[in-house]
């Protein structure tokens, strides 16, 4: 008989491959055949040429389609085909076709399929070969009443089997007679759909087995040899999932009678080829009885491989050829087939054991398999990148490992799993690294029912797949860019990686280190004292909030902290916390403002943190019950903020009583905070005149702060007006008086140097980089102003410049996040509106489509606020403003038509808010009877 030179395998992955490496080896050239759904699995491309078949049938339906094989076999000049297992491989038409076109098809004649190929059959055959089967009714007809009879001689338990079943299905257990005519009746409709043949019988049950198999190759000589045996007792369903050669729990004398019995069945049946003879062993009588044949290769053939090191595969096709056994095997006779060592092969698939095994599909996004000395792969469409569909079975790849024992095998078993990173589906890996852990499994005294049986084996964790989630999300980030930034400015593409200067000397003694020692009081009464002007720098918080909406990120403020602890221990304070950064580390950062917290503490132990509070309201937006704002402060000072600067946003000194008293119970610094509207030096704005602020200002003082917040949130205390209002502030109240302003109109530099001619105690400005527009001055500007006069900062202006540059490097990472408002807005003293609200509202108003009509929106914000009395306008009551003042413009709606009676409105939810007293009230004279008809 001529040698092949051309095999066809009509088969799909794992083992697909692993024909064509066999035939390869031997010089052969190989051809694959693919349904449109595998057009991407690795089969196709192992072979030397691939061929679309079944095109408009089923994914499975294409592997099953004899025509379709053989055409392609015709036409690439096959000579042979291999049918690997499942699909043809035990479809005597399928031999007899090839047959028909003189094409050699790899496996037992059609003729011994018949006789072997379905479970009652083959029972016959053993009996015949006097080999002991399972007893077992004859196959059942359709008088229930005779079934009943059978069924009885026989005995419960019973085991219904399809004749046609394979694979682990086409069975079901029947415990007792009752549910006899029930399960016969579906498993009959069930056979029938899913092998095309309803025909059963039942067999005894037995209740303590293992599965033992011999594998078999006969030749055309005649000659029959089994290559011992295996062990597949480790089942889930009656499906295979540990398979083990030999079996480790024979003696010398059951492994030769089970091998003898497989031999003798083949034998009978003049068996060519490979094949399986399958056996249950009743650990009760330690007996062993025949179930099937298996006519063609097995999954778990690998480990017969590994013990004996004959090629199973190359086998079947050097018997195809017409060799004798001794030379497809390379072993000389039977007796010189010998075992050595142990094989263990446990099967990879892509199945959730914690999920039902149900199989999972999808692309291997990650997978980095295990090699090294022992161990042996045979795979499918496995490799990172793979797609597995939801078409096929879900087995990945089989990981086989030898080794001189059981104990050695199953410990380097152990080792390739856990070596194993399969990311992007679930798989099995972690329940079968646990059941080769179990008592169960090591002692051997495992049943086919020891995983079905074992809950414990399904208690392992979950892996969490973390770095393959970040990796993901970075790698999307950085082809795709963060969804918040999608279609904003990107930063330069020469900017650099910001790098924090580093710290050359140990912090020297600072505020934090006052207030520890003598408390908050003394840190007043010192401030009081000090001739020089003192400074908070802004950038951490409010600086960045006004200029990027909040989005800088905890890690650049942590890095360059150290270089503030080193280098600016004369700060008053750094402010890095409270105000909109809280909530917006949840929700736009994914960070935990308590860690910022925690971490810049740590890092600027000299210098005190300041965070901005917004009285009743805490760092939210609505009011919060007293014990939730007390909880917070008091949690805030633990975590680490020295300075709260509180403030009501409609200056109404009540709402900020709960959360000042938290603030001295734990003995922190109390800035009990004014904010600033209107004009003090205009006749017409005489509601917020002087003698409001000092009224104010007495009221906290009443309240038990310790220093004065003065807040010109808007920008609008001008240099003259600060003058007197400063002077008046602390002459009158008796308290250091801490300004606050933002430099939208581009004056407010002047603004400051006028407070510290007027005497102000510590000023608020930020780092250059982060300077001007809606946020503070710059400080380095301020710094260098009072150099050389009475009110000298004593700051390190290189110090300063060093940090800024840190800071202009940061700044420019943040480019998508720029306001893009370019030069200052004296526009400002007409809308009032605050500098972290300028930035936002433009960019709520250009999201809304309004951004042509910026100025009727400035001026619905002015009109907006004069309809509700001129009130204080910081979050939240500038939001109320803002709310309004879209809404007017949006609809086309000016303050008259608004105030008309009778003209419906829906008022924004905000509007409805504050109106509702929920915001709480306003405490100047004289709001306006204007209350919303809703
Ligand atoms: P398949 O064709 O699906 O492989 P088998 O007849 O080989 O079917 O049986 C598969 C498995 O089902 C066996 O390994 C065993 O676990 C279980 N099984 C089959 N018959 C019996 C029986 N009579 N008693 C107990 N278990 C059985
Ligand atoms: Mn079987």
């Amino acid at each position: 008989m001529p040698e092949f030179t051309k095999i066809l395998v009509a088969n799909r992955g794992e083992i697909a491959i692993r024909v064509m490496r066999a035939a390869n080896e031997m010089g052969k050239k190989t051809v694959a055949v693919y349904a449109e759904e595998d057009k991407l699995s690795l089969h196709r491309f192992k072979a030397d040429e691939a061929y679309l078949i079944g095109e408009g049938l089923s994914p499975v339906g294409a592997y099953l389609s004899i025509p379709e094989i053989i055409r392609v076999a015709k036409m690439a000049g096959a000579d042979a085909i291999h049918p690997g297992y499942g699909l043809l491989s035990e479809n005597p038409d399928f031999v007899e076709a090839c047959d028909q076109a003189g094409i050699t098809f790899i496996g037992p004649r059609a003729e011994t399929m018949r006789a072997l190929g379905d479970k009652a059959s083959a029972r016959r055959v053993a009996i015949e070969a006097g080999v002991p089967v399972i007893p077992a009714t004859e196959v059942l007809g359709d008088d229930m009443a005779a079934i009943k009879k059978q069924a009885k001689e026989v005995g419960y338990p019973l085991m219904l089997k399809a004749s046609w079943g394979g694979g682990g299905r086409g069975m079901r257990p029947i415990l007792a007679e009752d549910e006899l005519e029930l399960k016969v009746r579906e498993g009959r409709r069930e056979a029938e759909a899913a092998f095309g043949n309803g025909e059963g019988y039942l067999e005894k049950m037995i209740i303590r087995a293992r599965h033992v198999e011999v594998q078999i190759l006969g030749d055309k000589a005649g000659n029959v040899w089994h290559l011992w045996e295996r062990d597949c007792t480790v089942q889930r369903r009656n499906q295979k999932v540990v398979e083990r050669a030999p079996a480790p729990y024979l003696t010398e004398a059951q492994r030769a009678e089970v091998c003898e019995m497989a031999r003798k069945i083949c034998a009978h049946v003049n068996y060519e080829c490979a094949g399986t003879v399958e056996f249950l062993m009743d650990m009760d009588d330690q007996k062993f009885y025949f179930i099937e044949v298996n006519p063609r290769v097995q999954v778990e053939h690998t480990v017969t491989e590994e013990v004996t090191g004959i090629d199973i595969v190359q086998a079947q096709i050097l018997i195809e050829e017409g060799k004798t056994l001794p030379q497809a095997t390379g072993v000389a006779s039977q007796a010189d087939v010998k075992l050595n060592g142990h094989a263990v092969q446990c099967r990879v698939t892509t199945e959730d054991p914690l999920n039902n095994f149900i199989p999972d599909y999808g692309r291997l996004t990650a997978y980095r398999s295990a090699t090294g000395n022992g161990i042996r792969l045979d795979g499918g469409t496995a490799y990172a990148g793979g797609v597995i569909t939801r078409y096929y079975d879900s087995l990945l790849v089989k990981v086989t490992a030898h080794a001189q024992t059981p104990e050695k095998a199953i410990a380097r078993m152990d080792r390739a799993l856990r070596e194993f990173r399969i990311r992007g589906v679930a798989t099995n890996i972690e329940f079968v690294i646990n059941l080769l852990k179990h008592p169960t499994f090591l002692d051997q005294s495992y049943t086919t029912k020891f995983i079905d049986t074992t809950p414990g084996l399904f208690a392992f964790k979950k892996r969490r797949d973390r770095a393959t989630k970040i990796l993901t999300y970075i790698a999307d980030i950085t082809v795709n860019g963060h969804p918040e930034t999608a279609g904003r400015a990107k930063p330069p593409a020469e900017v650099k990686a910001p790098k924090a200067p580093a710290p050359r000397v140990e912090p020297a003694m600072g505020t934090r280190n006052l207030l520890e020692q003598k408390g908050p009081q003394a840190v007043a009464d010192w401030m009081r004292a000090q001739k020089k002007v003192l400074l908070t720098d802004t950038t951490m918080r409010d600086g960045h909030q006004s200029l990027l909406a909040t989005r800088m990120r905890s890690i650049d403020m942590i890095k360059v902290a150290p270089a503030y602890a080193a280098h600016l221990p004369q700060l008053f304070s750094v402010e890095c916390w409270g105000g909109a950064t809280f909530d917006v580390a949840y929700r736009f950062l994914q960070e935990c403002p308590w860690q910022r917290l925690r971490d810049l503490r740590a890092a600027m132990p000299n210098l005190m943190t300041q965070m901005l509070l917004r009285g009743a309201n805490g760092v939210g937006y609505t009011t919060y019950p007293d014990n939730v704002v007390r909880g917070f402060v008091a949690r805030a000072a633990e975590t680490g903020v020295d300075v709260f600067r509180v403030f009501d946003s409609l200056n109404w000194v009540e709402n900020m009583r709960v959360a000042m008293d938290a603030v001295l119970e734990a003995n922190k610094v109390c800035e009990g905070t004014v904010c600033y509207t209107g004009d003090i030096l205009d006749p017409a704005r005489a509601k917020y005149d002087l003698k409001y602020y000092v009224a104010r200002a007495q009221e906290l003082k009443a309240a038990g702060a310790h220093i004065l917040g003065l807040k010109d949130m808007a920008g609008l205390l001008k240099p003259a007006a600060a003058k007197i209002l400063v002077k008046t502030l602390r002459t009158e109240v008796g308290m250091p008086v801490h300004f606050h302003t933002h430099d939208t109109s581009g004056a407010a530099a002047a603004t400051i140097l006028a407070a510290c001619d007027a005497g102000v105690d510590a000023v608020d400005a930020a780092m250059d980089a982060f300077s001007g527009g809606t946020s503070q001055p710059c400080i380095g500007s301020v710094v260098e102003a009072l150099r050389h006069t009475d009110r000298d900062t004593g700051l390190d202006i290189a110090a300063i410049r060093e940090i800024s540059n840190y800071w202009e490097h940061v700044r420019a990472q943040y480019a998508a996040f720029e306001s893009g408002i370019p030069a200052p807005a004296s526009e400002v003293y007409l809308h009032e509106m605050p500098g972290g609200q300028f930035t936002n509202l433009k960019a709520q108003a250009r999201s809304l489509g309004l951004e042509e009509r910026w100025p009727e929106v400035a001026q619905a914000y002015a009109d907006a606020n004069q309809m509700f009395g001129d009130i204080v306008k910081v979050t939240p009551s500038s939001k109320v403003v803002g709310d309004m003042a879209l809404m007017m413009v949006a609809q086309g709606l000016t303050r008259a038509e608004v105030e008309a009676p009778g003209v419906d409105v829906a008022f924004p939810d905000s509007v409805v808010d504050m109106m509702k007293g929920n915001l709480g009230q306003p405490t100047a004279a004289g709001p306006r009877a204007f209350r919303p008809r809703c």
